[in-house]
C-alpha cells in the first residue's frame, strides 16, 4: 500500500515509520522544513527510544521518505492519514482542529484518485463529517472516503505499543475504506498480535477520548487515595497492590504521583468535556478528575515546601525530571512546570537536570539554572525532588547526595526510593502517598 502520513510528529513520525516497516511504502509530509531538514539527513526531530534505527533501516530500503512538498506526497497514496496536532482551543478547552480542517482542504486539492483519508489525530465526535464535507466541498469527484483510527500509542513506548497494540480501532462507514484498512495493518492480525475492532465513525472518534478519560480518572482515583493513605497511616503503593491484583481493576495505572500531563489527557479531557457539555449530557466524573488534577500540581509545590520546613524564600530546589514521563523529551503540560512555577512564586531558587527533555523545557522555563547531570543539580541545594522517574534516577549514589545536599532533604514524587534505604543514607525522606521521615519523627 501507498501511505501519505500528513504531520510527522510523535504520532505521524512513529506511525509512518511502523508502517513502512510492514512493508508499505510511505511518504511522512510535515509542513516544518526544519523537521524534514533533520529527517532527511538522519537526525530524529524527537527523542523516542528506538526511533532512529527503525527510521534508518526503513528509508535505505527505499519505503520510508520525507517531504515538505504535501501534493507530491498525497499523489498516488492509497491511504493519506492525517497526523497532526489538536491542542486545546484557547478560552473554551474545545479542541482545536484548524489543523486538521487545513490538511483536509490540502488533501483534497491534491488527491488524484479515491484514496481513503483517515485521522489519525485525536479528534471530537463528528470531525469526520466535517472532514468529508471539506473533500466534498474541494474535490467532489474525488471519491474519498473518510475513516477514523485513532491512534494509542505512549510516547516512550511508541514503538513497541504500534507494533503490539492491545487493540486497532477503524471507524468506517465504507465498504471499500475498510478493506483498504485491514490491507494496511494485516501484518498486526497475520501475527494475531492485535485485535482490529471495526466500529462506525463516530463511535471511533469516541473511543480514544473515553480511554484517555477512563485512565486519566484512574491515575486521580489513586492520588487521591495517595491523599488518604497519609492522613491514616496506610501506604498507597500496598493499596495500589491489592486492589490492582483484582483483575476488574487491574495493576497498570495505579502509581500515585504528582498528577497527570502530557500532550494528551489534560486537552483530551477538557475536549472531551466540551462535546459533553455541547451535548448537554454533563461527564461530572471527568470534570471533578480535571480539577484534582490541576490542583495536585501546585499542591506538590507546597508539598516540597513543607518538607524543607515550610518556608522556601532563598532556599535552593534541585529537581530531577522534567519531562512529563520518562523516555521522552515531550515537556507539554508536564507537572514539573506547575511544581516549578509553585516554587520559584515562594521565592525558591530551581535548578534542574532531565536526560533528554532540557532543549525543550529551556524554551518553557525562566529563571531554572540547567544541571548537566543529577549531583550538580543536588551539589548545596536545600532539597532533592524527584518528579519524573528516569530509570537513571532509580540508583542514584543516596550517601552521595546526603553529603552534597545543604540539607538532607529528598522528596521522591515516584515512589522510587523505600524510606528505609533514603534513611540509611541519612537523608529525610517525603513520598507521596506513605509515612515521611519527618513525619516517623
Ligand atoms: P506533534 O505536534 O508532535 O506533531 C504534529 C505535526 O503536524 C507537527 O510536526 C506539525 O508541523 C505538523 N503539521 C500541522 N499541520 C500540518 C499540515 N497542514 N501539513 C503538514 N504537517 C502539518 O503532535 P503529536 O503529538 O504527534 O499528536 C498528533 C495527534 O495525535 C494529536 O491529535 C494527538 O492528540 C494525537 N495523539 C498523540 C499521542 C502522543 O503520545 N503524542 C498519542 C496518541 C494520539
Amino acid at each position: 500500500m501507498r501511505i501519505a502520513m500528513i504531520g510527522t510528529g510523535y504520532v505521524g513520525l512513529v506511525s509512518g515509520a511502523c508502517f513502512s516497516d510492514f512493508g508499505h511504502e510511505v511518504v511522512c509530509v510535515d509542513k516544518d522544513a526544519r523537521k524534514i531538514e533533520l529527517l532527511e539527513s538522519g537526525v530524529m526531530p524527537i527523542y523516542e527510544p528506538g526511533l532512529a534505527e527503525l527510521v534508518a533501516s526503513n528509508v535505505r530500503a527505499g519505503r520510508l521518505s520525507f517531504t515538505t512538498d504535501l501534493t507530491a506526497g498525497v499523489k498516488d497514496a492509497d491511504a493519506v492519514f492525517i497526523a497532526v496536532g489538536t491542542p486545546s482551543r484557547r478560552g473554551d478547552g474545545h479542541a482545536d482542529l484548524s489543523y486538521v480542517f487545513a490538511a483536509a482542504e490540502e488533501i483534497g486539492r491534491a488527491l488524484t484518485k479515491p484514496s481513503v483519508i483517515v485521522t489519525k489525530s485525536t479528534v471530537p465526535v463528528g470531525t469526520g463529517d466535517e472532514v468529508e464535507r471539506i473533500l466534498r466541498d474541494v474535490a467532489p469527484d474525488s471519491g474519498a472516503k473518510v475513516v477514523s483510527n485513532p491512534e494509542f500509542l505512549r510516547e516512550g513506548a511508541a514503538i513497541a505499543d504500534f507494533k503490539r497494540p492491545d487493540r486497532v480501532v477503524v471507524g468506517s462507514e465504507d465498504e471499500e475504506a475498510t478493506r483498504v484498512m485491514r490491507e494496511i495493518y494485516r501484518p498486526l492480525s497475520l501475527n494475531q498480535s492485535a485485535p482490529i475492532l471495526f466500529t462506525g465513525r463516530r463511535t471511533a472518534e469516541l473511543i480514544k477520548y473515553a480511554a484517555n478519560a477512563f485512565l486519566a480518572v484512574k491515575i486521580t482515583f489513586i492520588n487521591e487515595i495517595a491523599d488518604l493513605c497519609e492522613q491514616v497511616g496506610a501506604d498507597v503503593q500496598e493499596v495500589a497492590r491489592g486492589i490492582g491484583s483484582d483483575n476488574r481493576i487491574g495493576p497498570k495505572f495505579l502509581h500515585a504521583g504528582p498528577g497527570y500531563g502530557g500532550s494528551c489527557f489534560p486537552k483530551d479531557t477538557l475536549a472531551l468535556m466540551k462535546t459533553a457539555a455541547d451535548n448537554e449530557t454533563p461527564l461530572r466524573i471527568v470534570e471533578a478528575t480535571v480539577q484534582v488534577n490541576e490542583s495536585r500540581k501546585r499542591a506538590m509545590g507546597r508539598k516540597v515546601i513543607k518538607a524543607m520546613g515550610g518556608d522556601a524564600r532563598d532556599k535552593t530546589v534541585a529537581v530531577l525530571g522534567l519531562t512529563f514521563k520518562p523516555n521522552t523529551d515531550d515537556m507539554r503540560d508536564a507537572p514539573s512546570l506547575s511544581i516549578i512555577a509553585a516554587l520559584q512564586d515562594a521565592g525558591a531558587k530551581v535548578r534542574a537536570y532531565d536526560p533528554e527533555g532540557t532543549e525543550q523545557a529551556k524554551t518553557m522555563l525562566n529563571g531554572v539554572e540547567f544541571c548537566p547531570n543529577p549531583y550538580v543539580a543536588a551539589e548545596g541545594a536545600d532539597a532533592l525532588v524527584i518528579v519524573t522517574e528516569w530509570d537513571e534516577f532509580r540508583a542514584l549514589d543516596l550517601g552521595r547526595v546526603a553529603k552534597i545536599l545543604k540539607q538532607p532533604v529528598l522528596i521522591d514524587l515516584r515512589n522510587i526510593y523505600p524510606r528505609s534505604e533514603a534513611e540509611r543514607a541519612g537523608l529525610r525522606l517525603t513520598s507521596v502517598g506513605k509515612r515521611s521521615s519527618a513525619a516517623a519523627r
